[in-house]
């Protein structure tokens, strides 16, 4: 049922938290909800989900059969054999620059990392890891029933024409703000797939050109985010042989996505980064429609269990994860339902209307949601730049400020870490805090340096 203006007042009424959201403040939230990890495996939330340690070990397992002929397809991925991977870097000057931000920071901020999916191959954003995969996964099992790859056979296969000309025949489709039709449109002209990307009116113009060049089909709508995937779900259901990407509910992206938890943790061990009750991990999730962060948080807490601490991050203009899952409405509800316009500068982010199935999923495992202004957004893309070198789109800056938030003075915070064990700055020293940078390495020089000089502009401001 549609929520109305009368509704939404009385909304407001039973979740007071929802009257900083409406006045487009930036805010922060607990996720009451969350269990114990060994209550949460065995919550109901999980146990009907179909999801399983099972099929994210599945997907990583597909991504290394396709990684000879990825490393054949894409030059980026030659130096890690096709193997679609980003670096985990630590970010201490960084964590000096944001003192700017936040002056007042008495608590010991303990190590400041980033996980660099901005410089992910192939499409330089977090959707390589979910979009991939499941254009992936489609090109295997159409490969394998029509007898064209046998089981065991080097996918290298995929190059060969016979195979090729069978993918033409079918259509890939998706709705997407953009990362998510790039990582799909690359991925499934480079196999030959017929491919139709259908996009929301705040995608950017190179993105869409960048598609168009590399083959796919750019439908444009004047609709945010919802219009563009209801135009490609409907536009599936017309053809034959049509596969649509769905991005609100499939569990193949959402498995893609969770197969960065094995990466991490192995990247930690290599750094000699212990993880542990003493040692905690706080990761920081930009969230757009939720596959991402949530894919990510599901694969980590399977990993760390209770060692783990996952937020997410959402513009005061579009939090549609925050407001689905505090009022547990869901996928019923729209940030517009509430007077809220889901304008963002951060076009990942730009959702209305979040994933139920990832709402659903996340509720005993999230650790809370915080949102954050546009302007934030800039200020520390310019931040970024000048303490790291660091060139991201604006939607990759949002996990920033949660190190900050986690350790606020507030009392809903003061509680929270109390009854998580980072209440001692002894804790808190040994806490590692990861930043999910998800995009931005293939945004153009001139759109970039646009977004630097408004940061670098709000920045002087402040001082
Ligand atoms: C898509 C995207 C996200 C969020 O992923 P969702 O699956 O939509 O929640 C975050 N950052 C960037 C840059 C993205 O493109």
């Amino acid at each position: 049922m549609p929520v109305t203006p009368r509704t939404s007042a009385d909304l407001i009424t039973r979740f007071p938290e929802l009257a900083a959201l409406v006045a487009y403040q930036e805010t922060s939230w607990i996720n009451p909800e969350r269990l114990p990890y060994r209550e949460a495996l065995a919550s109901s939330a999980l146990q009907d989900s179909g999801l399983s340690l099972h099929s994210v070990e599945d997907a990583t397992a597909r991504l290394a059969r396709f990684a000879p002929w990825i490393a054949e397809a894409f030059a980026d991925t030659h130096d890690s054999a096709g193997v679609i991977e980003s670096p985990l870097v630590e970010a201490a000057a960084l964590k000096q620059a944001l003192s700017v931000m936040m002056p007042t920071a008495n608590a010991p901020l303990g190590r400041l990392m980033i996980k660099c999916d901005h410089a992910l191959p192939v499409s330089g954003s977090i959707k390589a890891r979910g979009g991939i995969h499941e254009v992936l996964k489609q090109a295997e099992r159409l490969a394998l029933d029509s007898g064209l790859l046998m089981h065991g056979d080097n996918y290298r296969a995929f190059e060969q024409p016979a195979l090729r000309e069978h993918l033409s025949r079918q259509h890939i489709l998706v709705g997407s703000t953009g990362n998510l039709g790039l990582s799909i449109g690359i991925m499934s002209a480079r196999l030959g797939f017929r491919v139709t990307v259908h996009m929301s009116a705040d995608a950017r113009q190179w993105k869409k050109d960048l598609l168009r060049e590399r083959g796919a089909q750019v439908v444009e709508h004047t609709g945010d985010y919802s219009e563009a995937v209801e135009a490609g779900r409907r536009e599936a259901q017309l053809h034959a042989n049509a596969h649509f990407i769905d991005d609100e509910s499939s569990q193949d992206l959402f498995n893609g996505y969770a197969t960065a938890a094995s990466e991490l943790a192995r990247q930690l061990a290599e750094q000699s980064i212990q993880v542990d009750a003493q040692h905690p991990l706080c990761v920081y999730l930009p969230c757009g429609v939720g596959g991402g962060p949530g894919g990510v948080a599901f694969g980590l807490k399977q990993v760390f269990g209770d060692a783990v601490h996952c937020f997410f991050a959402e513009p005061v203009h579009s939090p549609c994860m925050l407001l689905g899952m505090l009022t547990g409405e869901h996928d019923a509800i729209a940030v517009q339902d509430i007077g809220i316009d889901n304008h963002t500068c951060a076009d990942g982010l730009a959702v209305g209307r979040a994933s139920a199935f990832v709402g659903r999923v996340m509720a005993p495992l999230l650790s809370g949601i915080y949102t954050l202004h546009d302007d934030t957004l800039l200020e520390l893309l310019a931040l970024a730049h000048d303490s790291e070198g660091l060139r991201l789109e604006p939607s990759a800056l949002a996990g920033v400020p949660g190190v900050l938030r986690v350790l606020e003075d507030s009392p809903h915070w003061q509680t929270w870490r109390q009854a998580t064990g980072l209440g001692t700055p002894a804790v808190q020293a040994n806490t590692t805090h990861v930043v999910w940078s998800t995009g931005g390495s293939m945004v153009p020089r001139d759109v970039w340096e646009e977004e630097y000089q408004r940061g670098k502009a709000l920045l002087a401001r402040r001082r």
